[in-house]
C-alpha cells in the first residue's frame, strides 16, 4: 500500500470510530496517518510496508519483544482449545500460582481484562474492607481512565463524586501527612504508582514509599501499589519487590503477559477473600481468559528464566539511550531533560509545556524520528524491549542526532 493510500485508510477510520481510533492518545498518532500491520522483536511494520523500530512497546507490554517464538506457540495452543470457555481451567490456576510466587506481598489473586478494572477491584475491596469512602490518588499519576480516579488527569464532564477521591501532590511528605492528619479516618486506600512513569518519569524520593505505606497503614487505610508499568519491567515483582515493600493490594499487567490483554489484582488473603462468593461483587466476561493466561504463563516462565539480567540489560538499554539522546541533542544545540529507570523513560525538551499532552517541539521530534524509521510514542515517554539490541540503538541515536539538529534549523 503507498503512504498516499494510508490518508484514505484515515477517511474511512474517521467514517466509523470517533477520531478514527479506538483509544484518545492514539489519534496523536494520525497525524500523519500510522497504520500498524505487524510486529516482530523491536520492530513493527506499518500498512504501507515501512519498518520502524519501535519505543511504544504497547504501551509498555512488549518486554520480552514482539512475538517471541515461545509465547506465539503457547498462545496458539490456547487458540487451537477454544478460547472463552468461560469456566475455570488448569491453565488459570497455574497463572495464579506463578503470578503469586512472584510477588512477596501477594497471596491471592483475581485475574481481568484490562488494568482498569483489576484497580476498581481494588478500590472496592479498600471500601469494603474499611468501611470508608475515599481513594486518595496523587496528581499525574494514571490509574486506568474510569472515574474517579481519572478525574483530575482526563477532565471529565459530568459523573464524579467529590468525596470519593482525594489528589495529592507525589513526594510531598508534608502535604500528605497534613491530609491524613484531617482526613485519615475516611481514607478507605492511598493507590501510587511507585515511579511516576505516565507523566515524567519522575523517581521517589527516598523513603517516600514507606512512608506511604506507615502512614496509610497507621490511618487504618489500605496501601495500594500499581506496578501496571513497572511490573516485570523493572524487576520481576516490580518496585515493591527492590524497595521491601509489602502493600496491601497490588495492581500489575502490562510485560506480564506480553501484548495480552491483562489486568489482575492481587494481595493480603484476608482481603482478596472479600472477593469470595456472596461477599464483595466482581465479575468479567473475559476475566482469566484462556488466550491470556497461557500469554501470562509464558512470560512469568520466560522472563524468571531469563533472571535478574534480564532487568539489568532492559534497565542497561534504557540508560544508553538516555545518555545517547542527551549527548545528540547537545550536539545540535538543543537542551532535554531524560528521566527514569531505563526500561521506561521520559524525553522531555526543556522550555516545551509539561502539561500539554504532547508538547509542539516534542511533536517535531517524534515526526522527524518517524521520517528516519523510528517510531517514538506520544508525549515523551519510551519503553524498551530485551530485542532492542544494539544495532537498533545505534540506528536510533544517529536518528535522533539528524531530528535534534532539524529542530533548530
Ligand atoms: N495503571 C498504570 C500505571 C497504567 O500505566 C495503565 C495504562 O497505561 C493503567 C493502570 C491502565 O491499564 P489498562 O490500559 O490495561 O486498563
Amino acid at each position: 500500500m503507498p503512504t498516499h493510500d494510508l490518508e484514505n485508510l484515515r477517511r474511512r477510520a474517521l467514517a466509523v470510530m470517533p477520531g478514527g481510533v479506538s483509544s484518545n492518545v492514539r489519534a496523536l498518532e494520525q497525524e500523519p496517518p500510522l497504520f500498524i500491520a505487524r510486529a516482530s522483536g523491536a520492530h513493527v511494520w506499518d500498512e504501507a510496508g515501512r519498518r520502524f523500530i519501535d519505543y511504544v512497546c504497547g504501551y509498555g507490554a512488549i518486554a520480552l519483544g514482539y512475538a517471541p517464538p515461545g509465547l506465539n506457540e503457547a498462545m496458539t495452543a490456547a487458540l487451537a482449545a477454544g478460547i472463552q470457555h468461560a469456566a475455570s481451567s488448569r491453565i488459570e490456576v497455574e497463572a495464579a500460582e506463578a503470578f503469586c510466587a512472584s510477588v512477596p506481598s501477594v497471596q491471592s489473586c483475581r485475574f481481568h481484562g484490562s488494568a482498569t478494572e483489576a484497580l476498581q477491584t481494588a478500590f472496592r475491596i479498600a471500601r469494603a474492607a474499611t468501611g470508608r469512602p475515599t481513594i486518595v490518588k496523587f496528581a499525574r499519576h494514571y490509574h486506568g481512565w474510569v472515574l474517579p480516579t481519572d478525574a483530575e488527569i482526563l477532565s471529565v464532564a459530568g459523573g464524579n463524586s467529590p468525596s470519593d477521591y482525594a489528589v495529592l501532590p507525589w513526594n510531598d511528605g508534608e502535604k500528605f501527612v497534613a491530609f491524613m492528619q484531617r482526613h485519615g479516618s475516611e481514607v478507605a486506600a492511598v493507590v501510587t504508582e511507585p515511579i511516576m512513569a505516565n507523566q515524567g518519569c519522575f523517581m521517589p524520593e527516598p523513603g517516600w514509599l514507606e512512608r506511604l505505606q506507615s502512614c496509610t497503614r497507621e490511618a487504618g487505610g489500605l496501601f495500594v501499589m500499581d506496578e501496571v508499568v513497572t511490573g516485570f519491567r523493572v524487576a520481576l515483582g516490580g518496585v515493591q519487590e527492590q524497595q521491601g515493600l509489602t502493600p496491601d493490594l497490588s495492581v500489575f499487567g502490562k510485560a506480564m503477559a506480553g501484548g495480552a490483554p491483562m489486568g489482575v489484582t492481587g494481595g493480603r488473603r484476608d482481603l482478596m477473600n472479600l472477593l469470595a462468593p456472596g461477599k464483595v461483587g466482581h465479575g468479567g466476561t473475559f476475566n482469566g481468559s484462556t488466550l491470556s493466561m497461557a500469554s501470562v504463563l509464558w512470560c512469568i516462565g520466560e522472563t524468571r528464566r531469563r533472571g535478574p539480567v534480564f532487568f539489568a540489560g532492559l534497565a542497561a538499554t534504557g540508560q544508553r539511550l538516555m545518555q545517547g539522546l542527551t549527548t545528540a541533542a547537545r550536539g545540535a544545540g538543543v537542551a532535554v531533560t531524560t528521566r527514569g529507570p531505563g526500561a521506561v523513560f521520559w524525553l522531555a525538551f526543556d522550555g516545551d509545556d509539561a502539561t500539554d499532552m504532547e508538547p509542539a517541539t516534542y511533536h517535531r521530534f517524534r515526526l522527524a524520528m518517524r521520517k528516519h524509521g523510528i517510531r517514538v510514542g506520544p508525549g515523551g515517554r519510551w519503553y524498551v524491549s530485551a530485542a532492542h539490541g544494539e544495532a537498533e540503538l545505534e540506528a536510533t541515536l544517529q536518528a535522533a542526532a539528524t531530528a535534534f539538529r532539524g529542530i533548530t534549523a
